[in-house]
């Protein structure tokens, strides 16, 4: 029973709301977490693979391991009042949580405490970790968790993520590389010597040129984006010395990824062979794509369906109307989730309510999705399933005003929950079959087809903290 610990996870849920804070330094709500899962009796390793705010609570002993993943990031640029239906930014505030990871890392929480009850109920081994995951949006957390190997004994990975909908996560997610390639040249007069100068600019606009020719001789799953992160200055009469470009590199899976990465450094080299200038390049992070697990997501699957979705008043959904009402219909109906069953009453639901009031029925599924999560690096340990759950209204999607907005708002809260009881009746239904563990197991090693998990982060970067 969830309901004895539904007001302190709340509580929980709002003070990281609060006190929305960048990856690798979230650093009050790592404490503040930290402390309630102590209180709970969970054993807490903290500053998990040198990155400070991650945590590994931990209950109980011996098999099966059942990790619940967490996170706690926030995003800048973000910063929003509560309940308020337009934008408004919240005074003195200048992030805030709109991928809505204070439910997230909370969610996971309340799915431990519901695991932990189970297994002291029935007495029986087993063990339960709750992972404090810092840096999901900047930093890959994860992938430094797992490249220390806290994930290698684990049985299963569940987690969750705020959403717009109540359903099971399938499909898979890209590979991504982020780093940064730093020219430097010579400064000098642009009109009177421009000979003596070696323009750094110029190599950094080069290398997006022969970048931007890369693009046609790509696979269609792959991406990449970039941003001028410092153009040498507001000068235009000095040759700029010094420049730099942030890439981010994306690609279906972390062997390809690897490969679209050293071709996009082979035109970095050639911009500056052909502007004369000095080239560095800064790994920053480093994230694996997503291995579905078809045997845990049916799992996961069984258990939503038992237990549906949460009811909501009338005053809920007339707040979620005032929140649907900001974003076109449209853009919701053109990014709709991936291997939804039945699509056309999806697409009703989305015209007619203010949300997602029944269980979206998803079908399993390889499709490779557009976004990156190091929720990957974790898969390819260790069997892992996500569900979503809806925590804010139909309209706008992630990373919005809107999703700051609602994340106060006792939609999210049922939602935060929801998740837990869910997660909490797949790991329960896992534990009474284990033969499903083992299922999960051999279907992991099938996919990976003897390769073995390689981070993609080279052994001597470690957890760090850019602006
Ligand atoms: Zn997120």
């Amino acid at each position: 029973m969830l309901e004895k610990y539904a007001a302190g996870l709340e509580e929980l849920a709002r003070y990281c709301w609060a006190h929305p804070e960048p990856g690798f330094r979230e650093f009050a709500c790592s404490r503040a977490q930290v402390a309630f899962l102590r209180a709970q009796g969970f054993e807490v390793a903290e500053n998990a693979a040198d990155t400070v705010t991650g945590y590994v609570a931990s209950w109980g002993e011996g098999h099966p391991v059942f990790a619940v993943l967490g996170e706690f990031d926030a995003l800048y640029g973000l910063q929003q009042r509560a309940d308020c239906a337009e934008p408004s930014p919240e005074p003195g505030f200048t992030m805030g949580h709109g991928c809505g990871h204070h439910l997230l890392g909370v969610g996971a929480i309340a799915a431990g405490l519901l695991i932990r009850d189970m297994l002291a109920e029935k007495g029986c081994a087993g063990t339960v970790r709750v992972y404090g995951c810092p840096g999901e949006e900047s930093g890959s957390g994860k992938a430094y968790m797992a490249r220390d190997g806290l994930f290698d004994d684990c049985d299963a990975a569940l987690t969750w993520h705020p959403d717009n909908f109540h359903m099971v996560s399938r499909g898979s997610s890209l590979s991504c590389i982020q780093c940064y390639f730093r020219f430097r040249g010579v400064a000098a007069h642009a009109s009177s010597a421009p000979h003596l100068g070696r323009s750094a600019l110029d190599a950094v606009e080069l290398m997006n040129v022969g970048v931007n020719y890369l693009r046609e001789h790509m696979e269609d799953s792959d991406r990449v984006h970039y941003a001028i992160s410092d153009a040498g200055g507001a000068s235009p009469n000095v040759v700029q010395a010094y420049a730099e470009s942030r890439y981010l590199v994306r690609s279906a899976t972390n062997p390809k990824c690897e490969a679209l990465y050293e071709r996009v450094k082979d035109i970095a080299r050639g911009a500056a062979l052909m502007t004369g200038t000095e080239l560095e390049i800064v790994f920053d992070e480093g994230l694996s794509n997503t291995v579905p697990s078809f045997t845990l997501e049916g799992v996961m699957d069984e258990a939503f369906r038992e237990i549906g979705a949460p009811d909501y008043t009338a005053e809920e959904l007339d707040y979620a109307r005032a929140f649907k009402a900001t974003f076109p219909v449209e853009g919701q109906l053109s990014d709709l989730p991936n291997a939804v069953r039945d699509r056309q009453a999806l697409e009703e639901s989305i015209r007619e309510k203010p949300l997602c009031d029944a269980y979206v029925e998803t079908l399993p599924s390889d499709r490779c999705g557009m976004g990156s999560t190091d929720v990957g690096d974790v898969s390819w340990v260790v069997p892992t399933v996500t569900c979503n759950t809806a925590c804010f209204s139909y309209g706008a999607g992630g990373h919005s005003w809107q999703w700051v907005a609602q994340g106060k708002s006792s939609i999210a809260m049922k939602g935060m929950l929801h998740a837990g009881r869910v997660i909490a009746l797949t790991a329960k239904k896992l534990l009474e079959n284990p033969e499903r563990l083992a299922q999960a197991r051999a279907e992991l090693n099938r996919r990976l087809d003897g390769r073995r998990y390689k981070c993609l982060i080279p052994a001597d970067v470690k957890p760090h903290y850019y602006d």
